[in-house]
């Protein structure tokens, strides 16, 4: 029985990733690191879920923990997977320390007050909003939702006191580039809480990737380390220049950065521009 739940959990440090599909998204991405991101999901069933619940809930530091969803399926793509990752967020919230669900969907605004209702704190459910592009989104994410329905996610969510918007700019392409007036407006106009700015993408192994990849103690260099990655702090820079925010390149170092989570990855080991803005003490990193 736990080999079953395993297949959908992925547990890292203080992070834990769930999926809710056995198999597909629905958004069908390309640059996708799934098996299948075109295909329509397969949801787990409701014992599954309970059960992978049940399986978090008897970590023993689940109270420090913070769960991601989805790492490998769209969470808000139908009302059965909102149901699911509901089912999810009530049955851990009281339990874990944060919960972080990554969409390209608009989510109903009658949803974001049940997930605001079921917080046990301030700021507990924390929502990236992914828009890594904007002109090419149609034909790069075709069955996601359109960029100007992504961006009306942070206006809905300002409405609720709980919950925090993440604009989540992953995987990093080149396109951003030729696109960087066109975020630093979006992020001025819109107003994210906060701002993740991803790497690329590993490549695909044997067809798969995860998106795990910073935990990897043998994939993380050839991420945060490679020469690419200069572009990507111009990038970033230019950000904070135009939007005057603060920006972190990866969302556990957004919670670090607003609560006692503490540093899990250590990135200035690889760079110290990752840590730029990071107001984490350098002996407490
Ligand atoms: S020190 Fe760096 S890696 Fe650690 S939380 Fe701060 S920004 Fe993230």
């Amino acid at each position: 029985m736990i080999d079953n739940i395993l297949q959908f959990i992925q547990v890292y440090d203080k992070r834990i990733f769930i999926d809710v599909a056995s198999n597909g998204c629905g958004n069908g991405c390309v640059y996708c690191f799934t098996k299948n991101p075109e295909k329509p999901q397969t949801l787990l069933n409701i014992s599954t879920i309970d059960e992978i619940c049940i399986y978090i809930s008897n970590l023993p530091n689940s109270k420090e923990c913070i769960i991601s969803l989805c790492p490998n399926t769209e969470p808000m793509k139908s009302e059965k997977s909102r149901e699911l990752i509901l089912r999810i967020i009530k049955r851990l919230s009281k339990i874990v320390k944060f919960i972080q669900i990554a969409t390209k969907e608009l989510i109903p605004e009658s949803y974001l007050q049940e997930l605001n209702n079921l917080c046990a704190r301030e700021g507990q459910i924390r929502i990236s909003i992914s828009v890594p592009y904007l002109d090419l989104a149609e034909k790069i994410e075709p069955h996601a939702a359109r960029v100007s329905e992504r961006l009306i996610n942070f206006i809905n969510i300002k409405n609720y006191s709980n919950l925090v918007s993440v604009i989540y700019l992953r995987p990093f392409n080149k396109q951003m580039i030729i696109d960087k007036f066109l975020y630093a407006d979006i992020i001025n106009k819109y107003q994210p809480d906060n701002i993740c700015l991803g790497a690329e993408y590993v490549p695909k192994v044997d067809g798969y990737q995860q998106c795990t990849y910073m935990y990897n103690t043998f994939l993380k260099p050839s991420i945060f380390e490679r020469p690419e990655m200069d572009e990507i702090f111009a990038f970033a820079d230019f950000l904070r220049q135009r939007t005057n925010c603060k920006l972190f390149f990866s969302s556990v170092c957004n919670i670090a950065n607003c609560s006692d989570y503490g540093c899990v990855l250590n990135l200035d080991k690889h760079d110290i521009r990752y840590c730029q803005d990071c107001t984490i003490l350098l002996d407490e990193r």
